[in-house]
């Protein structure tokens, strides 16, 4: 079973915040407060992906 509820049970925040990663569709904490489109491991992959490319431009 994979409810919202039991998702937001696991990310230990509201229900009505949880969402789907937009990159890799994992729920994750898409809104409100602390909210993001990514969850935290794309984002850590994102993030990672663009300190490379800002220090290979300059
Ligand atoms: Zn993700």
């Amino acid at each position: 079973m994979s409810t919202p509820a039991s998702r937001a049970a696991v990310l230990a925040c509201r229900s009505d915040q949880v969402g789907r990663c937009a990159r890799c569709q994992n729920p994750c904490q898409r809104y409100g407060a602390g909210g993001n489109p990514l969850c935290q491991d794309c984002l850590a992959e994102v993030r990672e992906a663009q300190g490379r490319k800002q220090q290979t431009s300059l």
